[in-house]
């Protein structure tokens, strides 16, 4: 049995001040021990957040990282300061990422191989745009996501990761994929991932659905087969992030 995995994406969103506000006010909503709980923050946000959600089941996350452990890369954040503030998971590959900053599936690929031979786990983010879905390659594009960013991963690492299912037209606009369209791409991923290493791995690796779910969507979503869980956005900053996490 697989134990969901629910993480808050906060994006360029609250100040520090502004950060710890809101995990004193969500730690007691999102206590729930049956449900692994990640706030991924802003990289200012890490260490006041991780501070603030000490003694709770809130466990913190990068937005991002890079994928060397040190040097000359003016404004980027290392898996050396992330492990020694205490950070355990990293969002990679964000289909905004992707858009806005040239990250690509070989870039994402690097970080993933950093993230892990730091004990970092990766949350690496994939999916389609609206055109791929209507022009039927919404599995071909995924594929090569999902291929490319784990060369080089071994079955044992891979197991441990977390991949974000997160459709580009459902970002951030309401639209939520249905759940038999979320279910099927999810299952297909996971084939993926049996392709790539075995049947074992497939059955431990964590799989979520990320795009404009809410209190209202995620019990169905959450209730499905291949689904471990949601990478959330916008609902992530509201109190309504504690019904997601208890959407039993
Ligand atoms: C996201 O940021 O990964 C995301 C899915 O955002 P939203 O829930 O706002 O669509």
């Amino acid at each position: 049995m697989r134990k969901k995995v629910i993480a808050g994406n906060w994006k360029m969103n609250m100040t520090p001040s502004e950060a710890v506000e809101l995990v004193n006010t969500l730690k007691p909503l999102v206590n729930n021990p049956e449900v692994d709980v990640v706030f991924c923050v802003p990289a200012i946000d890490l260490i006041p957040v991780a501070e603030a959600a000490k003694g709770s089941n809130i466990q913190v996350g990068a937005e991002n990282m890079y994928f060397e452990d040190k040097g000359a890369y003016t404004g980027e954040i290392s898996p050396l300061m992330l492990v020694d503030a205490g950070i355990k998971y990293v969002v990679l590959g964000h289909s905004e990422r992707r858009e806005y900053f040239a990250e690509t599936n070989e870039t994402v690929n690097k970080k993933m191989l950093k993230a892990f031979e730091h004990g970092i786990t990766p949350i690496m983010c994939c999916g389609e745009s609206l055109e791929q879905r209507e022009q039927g390659v919404t599995m071909d594009f995924i594929r090569q996501q999902v291929k490319v960013g784990f060369q080089g991963v071994t079955a044992e690492q891979a197991k441990t990761a977390v991949i974000a299912y997160e459709p580009i037209w459902a970002i951030g606009t309401g639209k939520t994929a249905t759940t038999q369209q979320a279910q099927e791409v999810c299952r297909d991923i996971r084939a993926c991932i049996e392709e790539i290493y075995d049947a074992a791995t497939a059955d431990a690796i964590r799989i979520q659905y990320g795009g404009s779910v809410n209190a209202d969507t995620a019990p169905d979503l959450f209730a499905q087969p291949d689904i471990d869980g949601g990478l959330v956005g916008g609902a992530s900053l509201k109190p309504d992030f504690g019904k997601i996490v208890n959407y039993k």
